[in-house]
Parts: structure tokens; sequence; C-alpha cells
């Protein structure tokens, strides 16, 4: 079988580990805390990236820069319009100043998308499924890096956290993008019957160093994977068999187009699998799930034939 695999394997790759929350809010918007407050917190909880990403306020300056965590300038921007009448809302990571709109009720979410990377950011489709997006409205825009795939304040909120089938409507169709877990952080106190926010939808980002352009290159490769709780130790692939280990879990998945792919689990635990690839796949990334249900995704591998096509 002449299969290539387009792959960025961040479990080869040189550099260190660093956690990460990239959707934040602090009192700069509707979020709970000051920014100084937000990042000590982070911090104490051994996350080394975060972004500040208060609506339409750019949270980032010389004053906030805290020894031991990389701060990415972001933003949250909405407007555009989804077939049912909703606002896409999307995150700018990086970018050089505050992105404003003189009537974000005419912007398209492609504008949106185009004035981020003229500001030399990256774009991250936040919370499709709790802005009612389908793949209708996401798949003419291009552009941006990824979708949330988890967002822990819309799982908390109304139970639409995770958007895994918008991304791999999104991966069939042949976005090469990537998925992302985050906070998107308002509150900071566990509440009854509403946990924390904080902390519960994070990336690991492999890169040579931690500062800003690294960090960001390793983001923009792919090379990081997403988790609600789980670890993804390594990934390897050896010929047509893609091996995952992880830490313990009740499930890994091999996900691909369609009816393609392969699920392990168990009622007991399990840290690693296995997957030979048939073809027709197209793409496979894995996901894989504790007993408590929290899960980790990583990055999708690429499946094309010696002319580049899906394979
Ligand atoms: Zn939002
Ligand atoms: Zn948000």
């Amino acid at each position: 079988m002449a299969i290539k695999i387009e792959f960025n394997n961040p479990f080869s790759a040189e550099g260190n580990w660093y956690k990460g929350n990239l959707h934040t809010h602090t009192d700069n918007s509707d979020g709970e805390l000051s920014p100084r407050e937000v990042i000590s917190l982070y911090h104490r909880r051994g996350y080394k990236i975060l972004s500040l990403t208060d609506h339409y306020k750019l949270t980032y300056g010389e004053e906030l820069k805290k020894e031991g965590i990389c701060l990415i300038p972001g933003e949250e921007i909405d407007g555009g319009q989804s077939a049912a009448g909703t606002s896409f809302h999307i995150v700018a990571l990086n970018i050089t100043k505050e992105i404003t709109f003189a009537n974000k009720e005419e912007i398209t979410a492609q504008e949106i998308i185009n004035r981020i990377k003229a500001e030399n950011g990256e774009a991250l489709i936040a919370h499709p499924y709790w802005s009612g997006l389908t793949l209708h409205d996401i798949l003419p825009l291009e552009g941006y890096l990824g979708i949330e795939v988890f967002n822990s304040t819309c799982l908390n909120s109304i139970g639409k956290g995770e958007s895994s089938v918008h991304w791999d409507n999104l991966l069939a169709k042949g976005k090469r993008i990537s998925g992302f877990a985050t906070d998107d952080t308002h509150g900071y106190s566990e509440q009854q019957y509403h946990p924390m926010d904080m902390g519960k939808g994070w990336i690991m980002v492999k890169a040579i160093s931690l500062n800003r352009e690294t960090i960001m290159d390793s983001i923009k490769k792919g090379l990081f994977y997403a988790s609600c709780g789980p670890g993804i130790k390594n990934l390897s692939i050896e010929k047509e068999i893609i091996k995952v280990e992880t830490s313990p879990v009740s499930s890994i998945t091999f996900i691909a187009s369609a009816s393609q792919g392969g699920r392990i689990s168990t009622s007991s635990t399990l840290t690693q699998a296995e997957y030979e690839i048939r073809g027709g796949e197209k793409y496979i990334r894995i996901e894989c799930a504790d007993n408590r249900g929290r899960k980790a995704w990583t990055s999708p591998l690429f499946l094309t034939n010696q002319s580049g096509e899906y394979f």
C-alpha cells in the first residue's frame, strides 16, 4: 500500500512539554478576576502558556509578564452569522494589536479571520457546538488553525462542551485543522452543581523553549495534544501500524472518516493500543477517555496517496 502519512509527531519532536490554556476571560471583559489574579492562578497550577482572550479587548502588556509563564496576546471576537442566525466566536492568538470593528453586526466570520491574520495572529473557531454552528457554516472558512474540540465553560453551562463531530466533519472534507481544549474561564470558583471552569481543558505543547515564537510555531505545526485529564505518553508509527501509549484510560479510539477506524475499550484500564491502517481512512486521530469520561485528543494524521490526495 503506497500510503503517505502526514503528521508532525510531537512525541518524536525535540523539546519539552508545556501545559497551556488559550482561552480565558478576566475582569477586563466578563471574567470574575483581574488579569494578574488569573495569571497567578494558572501559574500556581503548573500552566506554562496562557492567553487572556477578553471579548474585544487585548489584555496584554509588560506589566502582566510573570516569570515561568508565557503569555500569548489574545482576544475573543464575535461576529458573522451562522445559517441559524447565531454568531461565530473566534479566538485571536498572538495578535500585534487590539482588533475592533466599527460595526460588528455587519462583519463576516471570514473577515474576522482575515483581520486576525493581518495582525500576524492565528484564529481558532471557539465552541462550535455552543454557537450552534454546523459544517455548512464552517466549511467555507479559510485560514484558521482549528476549532475548540472541547470548551470547559460550554460544558458546565449548557452541556455543549465537545465539538468533535464538527471537527470530524471538517477533517473528512479535507480541512487540515487542529482540535484544541480550552477552559474559556469566566468564573474561578467551585459552586454547587456548577464546577469551576478553570483547569478542565488544556493543551500540552511540545516546543524547544518557552517563548511566544517557539510556542506559536509548535501550535501551528500541530505539535500538541488536547486533554481534559488523560495524558498521552507516546505515539509511534511503524509501517502501517499506529501505536499509542497513555495514562490509565478505559478506551482508546482511532477515529477516521465515516465508518472507518476502531475502538478498544475495557471495564478496567488500558495504557496502550494499536491500529493497523487499512486504507480509506483519509485521516486518523486518536481519542482516549478515562473512567470519569474525561478525554484527550491527538492532532490528526492525514493519509494521502502519492499525488497528495486523501487515501
Ligand atoms: Zn465565546
Ligand atoms: Zn470566551
